[in-house]
């Protein structure tokens, strides 16, 4: 039996911009109302931060543990509720016998609300570890993954990571996971193992 880990966001739903953009929306504005992050608009490009997410959190909450916890939680509040239901993910999830985990950046709430939306339940899934769990590490950094496998006691060969970020993948496959490539419609320069439109596809025709 493989171990299954599923990315949530872009990954266990259809790449949605909105969602994405508010992630960002809503760093800004916890940004702007702490002085201690010297924070400017003109500064401040999400698509550009969200490449170096790690340092530049990073240095803005080095001593300020507390902080970070509100602040994660603040912005992983994003409106989740016009995803659409995805029941044929939720069946094929609970016949698959492999052991299966959420990986995400994000926190625990935020995978709560979202499989509700999706209609996928939770139990499905062994372990779910977010940015807490990994000291606030993100994907892209290998010790985040290093603590992953760690906690379940996983073995890397053993496992598939499903992502819709290739700097996620790139640090998984250096430790051996076999990694699977969730990048919507239009097809994206890759060096993963496996490359499908959506989960479902892969999860079927993978297993
Ligand atoms: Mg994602």
């Amino acid at each position: 039996m493989a171990n299954l880990i599923f990315d949530l966001d872009n990954t266990l739903y259809p790449r949605h911009p909105e969602i994405e953009a508010e992630f960002g929306i809503r760093t800004k504005e916890y940004l702007s109302r702490m002085p201690a992050a010297g924070f400017t608009d003109k500064e401040f490009d999400w698509v550009e931060i969200s490449t170096r997410i790690e340092d530049y959190l990073g240095r803005i909450f080095a001593g300020r543990e507390q902080e970070r916890c509100a602040y994660l939680d603040y912005v992983c509040r994003v409106n989740v509720k016009d995803l659409a239901p995805n029941p044929e993910l939720n069946t094929f999830l609970k016949i698959l016998p492999d052991t299966k985990y959420i990986f995400t950046d994000s926190t625990l709430e935020h995978v709560k609300d979202t499989l509700n939306v999706l209609g996928i339940e939770l139990n499905h899934f062994t372990g779910i570890f977010g940015n807490k769990d990994s000291g606030f590490r993100f994907k892209s950094n290998p010790q985040c993954h290093r603590i992953f496998l760690e906690k379940y006691g996983l073995e890397p060969r053993e496992c598939y990571l499903f992502d819709d970020n290739p700097r996620n993948l790139l640090p998984a496959a250096q430790l051996g996971i076999k990694t699977v490539l969730i990048s919507g419609q239009g097809g994206q320069e890759s060096a993963s193992d496996y490359q499908f439109s959506d989960v479902l596809t892969a999860l079927k025709q993978l297993f």
